[in-house]
């Protein structure tokens, strides 16, 4: 983020422990020498050479990258929701605009997009950051969109016993638009509704309001 030349007076070892993002997912199980291989048998596979110059190290950097993109396999996203505070207030909290990078385990292309996600409190609320960091998590595994809106619902719902929740999730999938059908700009829509927002047709189009009211 910040340049060489504006370094602030801290030293080296207090900078990369002050940018330590102790809430990010880590996969320690992922063995990069066994993707590296698959790497090098996918290029000769295609017809190229791994052993030219401006290949030879794209295996190992596919590897730390899957490695990135997968670390939310072995963590458990419900953790950021364990911190709750109780409050009085029962209206509608709505997070909008999440964005997020998944991988489409159909065919390992990514997929981007934001996620909304609103809850009704049943006296329970928990820090807004904590339902950005459940998206990233939940995003960070081979998916598919459903099953990620769907996920994203069920931990709000039964960590914070919420009265109600709605998930919205939009994305553009690489799948999509760069092959096979190929239509850059298609968007796929996903909700989940728990609760009063599955239930109550009039919650749910108060909800499904602001998740899309243009601001
Ligand atoms: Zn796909």
């Amino acid at each position: 983020m910040s340049g060489a030349n504006e370094r602030s007076p801290r030293s080296e070892v207090a900078d990369s422990t002050f940018f330590v993002d102790r809430n990010a997912p880590t996969n320690d199980e992922v063995d990069l020498p066994k993707i590296e291989a698959a790497v090098r048998n996918i290029l000769a596979a295609v017809g190229e050479d791994p052993d030219r110059e401006g290949l030879l190290e794209t295996p190992a950097r596919v590897a730390r990258m899957y490695a990135e993109m997968f670390a939310g396999l072995k963590s458990d996203p419900s953790r950021h929701l364990a911190k709750v505070f109780t409050e009085e207030y029962d209206e509608i909290v709505l997070v909008r605009d999440i964005s997020f990078c998944s991988m489409c385990e159909h065919h390992l292309l990514p997929f981007t997009g934001k996620a909304h996600i609103a809850y009704l409190p049943s006296g329970k609320v928990v820090g807004l950051s904590k339902l950005a960091r459940v998206v990233e998590e939940v995003a960070r595994r081979p998916q598919v969109q459903e099953r990620l809106t769907q996920t994203v619902a069920d931990l709000v719902e039964s960590r914070l016993s919420a009265r109600g929740v709605a998930v919205v999730v939009e994305s553009t999938h690489s799948c999509m638009t760069m092959r096979g059908v190929r239509k850059p700009g298609s968007l796929c829509l996903t909700s989940a509704m728990r609760g009063i927002f599955r239930d109550d047709p009039k919650s749910r189009s108060e909800v499904l309001g602001l998740i899309n009211r243009q601001s």
